[in-house]
C-alpha cells in the first residue's frame, strides 16, 4: 500500500453521499502531496491531514424571511470556519440550491490550500445557504440577505473572519450583507470583501478572478514554451463574474474568445462573443442566454437539453485554451477527451473544481498544460486581501496599482507551482505543485503554532 493509499484509508468514513465533492478534493491533495509526506516524517507525526481534513467549526443556522407575498421562507445557512493557521478565516458566500455542508467543506478545504498559494495571510473557509436567487425581487434579496446577517454576524469580523462573493452573491448581496452587519455590530470595518467600491470596495474586485486566471495562464504557457493566447481561438464555460471578467481579459490580449454558457444551454459565436451585449444579458438584466442569437444570427445556441448523457456543448468547439469557469465537475472526462482530440493545448480552471478527477487525470496524461482552480482562480481572494488591507489603512489603490499587484501575484503563483512540482519530481504537473506548495505552508504553520 502506498502512502497515499494508507492515508486516503483513514478518512473512508468522510465517503459518503453528501461529502462526495469533499472527497473528491480532499482525495486529489492526498495524492498530490505523498512525496512531501515520504520526504518528511513530521507531517505524520504531527497528524496534519488529520487535522486538515476537520473544519475548526461548521455553524448552522436557520433563515426564515418574508417574499413579497408576505409568506414565511425557510433557509437554511451555513459558514464553515475552516482552518486560520494562515490568518483569519477567509472565503466566499455562495447562494445556490445546491449549497450543503458537503458542498462547502469541499470548497472551504480548497479555499485553505488556495489562500496559502497566494503569499498573504489569510486562512481558509466558506459559507453559504441553499437560497436561491433566480427569479426573486431585489426587494427579496434584500430581506433574504438582511436575515441571513442576523445570524452570521455573531461569527465574523475583520481579524475573525471575512466572507465574499461566490456564485449567487456579488456586489449587490455584499451591499445588503454589509449594510446589515454595520447596523447590528455599530461599526464600519472590513467585515467582509467584494463590496461596491463607493462605499469600502477595492478596484478591481469584480474583475480579478477572471483577470487573474488568464494572467496565470499567460504565466504558464510561458514557463511550459508554449505558444501565448494572442490570436488565439479560447473556449470560456459559465457567464457569470468569472467567465465574464476572463473573457474581457482574454479578450483585451487578442484571444478570439468564441463561446460561454449558462446552466441552460451554449452560446457558440465563431466570430468572438459581443462581451457588452453578454454584460447587457447576464449582468444587467439577468436574463436567459438564448437572447444572444436574436441580436447575433451567425451564432448558434445550444440547449443543455441536447446532452441527457452528459458531455457539454462547449468542450466540442476546437480550440487552443480551454477555460472552465461555471461550476464544479462540468469538465468530464468525456469533454477532456474531445479537447485532446481537437488539439487543444492548454486549460485553465476559473470555476472552483470545474474538471472532474478522471478528466483532470486524462489531460495531465496528454500533456496538456493545466492550471488548476486553486492556483488559477486565486486573483479574487487575493483582491479580496487588497481589500482588507486598504480597509484596514483606510485608504484607496488606484486600479492601475492592483491590477499590477494582482498580476505580479499570479506570476508569483504560476512559478512557485512550476518549480515545486519540479522539486518533489513531477515537473510541468500543476495540480501536485500547488497542493504541494500550498499544503507545505499551512501545514507548517500548524506545527509551529502547536495543537
Ligand atoms: N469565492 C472566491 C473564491 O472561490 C473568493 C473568495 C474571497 O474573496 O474571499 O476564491
Amino acid at each position: 500500500m502506498t502512502i497515499a493509499e494508507k492515508e486516503i484509508k483513514k478518512f473512508e468514513n468522510h465517503n459518503c453521499a453528501e461529502n462526495a465533492v469533499f472527497y473528491q478534493a480532499m482525495e486529489e491533495v492526498i495524492y498530490s502531496i505523498a512525496p512531501l509526506l515520504e520526504s518528511d516524517e513530521k507531517y505524520s507525526r504531527h497528524a496534519i491531514l488529520e487535522r486538515l481534513v476537520v473544519p475548526d467549526r461548521i455553524i448552522k443556522f436557520k433563515v426564515t424571511w418574508l417574499d413579497d407575498e408576505n409568506k414565511v421562507q425557510v433557509n437554511t445557512g451555513f459558514r464553515v470556519q475552516f482552518n486560520n493557521a494562515l490568518g483569519p478565516y477567509k472565503g466566499g458566500l455562495r447562494f445556490h440550491p445546491s449549497v450543503n455542508e458537503g458542498v462547502l467543506k469541499f470548497l472551504g478545504f480548497e479555499q485553505i490550500l488556495k489562500n496559502s498559494l497566494t503569499g498573504l495571510s489569510i486562512g481558509g473557509a466558506k459559507g453559504g445557504s441553499d437560497f436561491d436567487p433566480k427569479g426573486k425581487s431585489d426587494f427579496e434579496i434584500m430581506k433574504f440577505c438582511t436575515a441571513f446577517m442576523t445570524e452570521l454576524h455573531k461569527y465574523i469580523g475583520p481579524r475573525i473572519d471575512v466572507p465574499a462573493g461566490d456564485i449567487g452573491v456579488g456586489e449587490r448581496e455584499i451591499g445588503y450583507l454589509f449594510g446589515e452587519y454595520k447596523k447590528l455590530t455599530s461599526s464600519y470595518e472590513g467585515a467582509l470583501t467584494g463590496k461596491p467600491f463607493f462605499f469600502g470596495g477595492s478596484l478591481m474586485r469584480p474583475q480579478a478572478t477572471g483577470y487573474g486566471a488568464v494572467y496565470f495562464t499567460e504565466s504558464m504557457l510561458e514557463i511550459e514554451a508554449k505558444e501565448p493566447l494572442s490570436g488565439k481561438i479560447c473556449t470560456v464555460s459559465g457567464a457569470g463574474n468569472v467567465a465574464l471578467h476572463a473573457i474581457e481579459k482574454l479578450q483585451q490580449i487578442g484571444a478570439i474568445v468564441v463561446s460561454c454558457s449558462d446552466s441552460h444551454g451554449t452560446i457558440y459565436d465563431p466570430r468572438g462573443v459581443d462581451l457588452e451585449l453578454l454584460k447587457d444579458i447576464k449582468e444587467k438584466r439577468r436574463a436567459s442566454l438564448e437572447e444572444y442569437c436574436s441580436a447575433h444570427n451567425e451564432a448558434t445556441y445550444t440547449s443543455v437539453l441536447e446532452y441527457p448523457e452528459g458531455g457539454h456543448a462547449v468542450w466540442e468547439i476546437p480550440c487552443y485554451a480551454a477555460f472552465p469557469c461555471a461550476t464544479q465537475n462540468e469538465l468530464t472526462e468525456l469533454d477532456a477527451q474531445t479537447l485532446i482530440t481537437n488539439g487543444c493545448v492548454s486549460v485553465t480552471e476559473g470555476a472552483n473544481m470545474p474538471t472532474t478527477r478522471e478528466a483532470t487525470a486524462l489531460l495531465l496524461s496528454h500533456k496538456i498544460c493545466f492550471a488548476p482552480a486553486k492556483a488559477a482562480n486565486a486573483g479574487g481572494v487575493a483582491v479580496s486581501e487588497f481589500e482588507m488591507s486598504q480597509n484596514a489603512s483606510m485608504s484607496k489603490w488606484s486600479f492601475e496599482k492592483v491590477d499590477a499587484k494582482l498580476k505580479e501575484t499570479m506570476q508569483m503563483i504560476c512559478k512557485r507551482v512550476a518549480l515545486t512540482a519540479k522539486d518533489y519530481g513531477v515537473e510541468g504537473n500543476y495540480v501536485d505543485g500547488a497542493n504541494i506548495a500550498g499544503f507545505k505552508k499551512v501545514a507548517d504553520a500548524m506545527i509551529a503554532e502547536g495543537i
